[in-house]
């Protein structure tokens, strides 16, 4: 991964949730930050990422499928290695 986080602006449509918490986000009211400073609204199998000023919504983010995981891991997202870790020492694996 590089230095340079990537900006997700307003309504970026689904994304996963390694992406969005490396990311930068900028909202056309002019807030800014990251996901962590956002406003996140929980449902059942996904969340989403809110401006925490003007709540217009960033994106949809889905639950990653174990394959997303380890894809993400070989990416570089230290949330997805951590994450890849955890499936591991429970015996799941990437599927060759
Ligand atoms: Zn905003």
């Amino acid at each position: 991964m590089t230095s340079e986080s990537k900006v997700f602006g307003n309504h970026s449509g689904d994304v996963d949730s390694f992406e969005i918490s490396a990311a930068r986000l900028e909202c056309d009211c002019g807030w800014s930050g990251a996901c962590s400073g956002a406003g996140i609204e929980w449902f059942d199998e996904l969340y989403e990422v809110n401006c925490p000023l003007c709540d217009t919504r960033f994106a949809t983010v889905m639950s990653a499928t174990y394959d997303r995981v380890f894809e993400a891991a070989l990416e570089g997202y230290p949330d997805a290695v951590a994450a890849a870790e955890r499936l591991r020492s429970q015996g799941i694996y990437p599927q060759p």
